[in-house]
């Protein structure tokens, strides 16, 4: 099975199951599980945080750091193709009562601050109060530039707002800056990192913050339900994914490039125009190519990606190789030659 469609296709290796099946566990809703609290020790001290949590999903982690920064009748400010917008059932409005206030993102993944500025609602009762900006980084598989990012931290202060970073694909933008994690996290109130995309983690997310702002949040995870008993199964297996699959990721990145040069160079398929910075490849497909019936006809042979309306959408990760690559892209030549 060569699966393209997601970095969270990824299955846990020899070593990770070992290491899950020799967790020390105990009860995490008392905070007595010994490989969850070692997890979010170390993860707090190694990304320049006071605390953290773990969660039973991104799209979880990101719920409770909206809800434990604004309260009900505020909004944060995010791009239109942001997670948190778009992508989390409205999870931050129907179980929070708080507001997003999407703006467009630029190509490159950014959100201009003159559009950001201009949405920030006056002190009136008749608006919402603007509490927070929610940023992304990779998006798209677009890394924002740390300029960017400094800038937002000086965009925020000015603005009295809080800063948040669905980092849920963190790690893939600071291998790609060669930079380490924390010229990312530096800038940030919290912060989200996925254990189980490109790390290679089987569940999993963590959310970074204060001391005070995660107390607020193991409330909240409580409240929708991600109280977990003996998560240390899970936690190991995400500790492991942070201190071993990260330094490989820039191999993820470089098959992605292989990948979209070469499915670029088969006629009909348009890569040129979505350049790829870490393990997103985007082709855009010609009106004589039937994308999806190819997609249909390479699932018949264990080859699956996801095919959208006249493009699609090929993700690499640790359970892709180069050969595999080969495989997909001669099987495509075949089917339009
Ligand atoms: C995948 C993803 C999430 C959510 O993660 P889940 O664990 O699937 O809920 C959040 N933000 C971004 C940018 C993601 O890519």
């Amino acid at each position: 099975m060569l699966d393209f469609r997601s970095d969270t296709v990824t299955k846990p290796c020899n070593r990770m199951r070992k290491l899950m099946a020799e967790a020390p566990v105990g009860d995490d809703v008392y905070q007595d599980d010994p490989s969850v609290n070692d997890l979010e020790a170390w993860a707090a001290d190694r990304h320049g945080f006071e605390a953290a949590l773990f969660t039973a999903s991104g799209t979880q982690a990101n719920l409770l750091a909206i809800l434990s920064h604004c309260e009900r009748g505020d909004e944060y400010l995010c791009g239109q193709q942001a997670h948190n917008y778009k992508y989390e059932a409205g999870g931050a409005a129907v179980l929070g009562s708080v507001q997003p206030q999407p703006i467009e993102n630029d190509k490159n993944g950014t959100l201009p601050f003159d559009k950001l500025a201009a949405a920030i609602k006056p002190e009136d009762l008749h608006f919402a109060r603007t509490k927070l900006l929610s940023l992304e980084n990779t998006i798209g598989g677009k890394v924002l530039p740390l300029e960017y990012l400094a800038k937002a931290r000086q965009f925020v202060d000015q603005h009295n707002l809080l800063l948040h970073l669905d980092g849920a694909r963190a790690y893939n933008a600071a291998v790609e800056l060669r930079v380490d994690i924390t010229e990312i996290s530096k800038h940030f109130d919290s912060m989200t990192i996925c254990l189980s995309k490109g790390l290679g983690a089987p569940v999993g997310s963590l959310l970074l913050g204060d001391t005070a702002f995660i107390a607020r949040a193991r409330r909240l995870r409580k409240m929708v339900g991600g109280g977990m008993r003996q998560a240390g199964i899970l936690a190991v297996a995400g500790k492991m994914a942070l201190t071993e699959n990260v330094d490989r990721l820039a191999e993820d990145h470089s098959n992605a490039r292989y990948l979209s040069e070469q499915l670029g160079a088969i006629p009909g398929f348009n890569t040129f125009i979505y350049p790829v910075q870490t393990n997103l490849v985007y082709a855009d497909v010609a009106d004589h190519i039937d994308i999806k019936a190819i997609a249909n006809q390479l699932k018949e042979e264990g080859i699956l990606f996801s095919p959208a309306h006249k493009c699609m959408r090929l993700v690499t990760h640790k359970d892709i190789s180069r050969e595999d690559i080969d495989t997909f892209l001669q099987r495509v030549e075949s089917l339009v030659g």
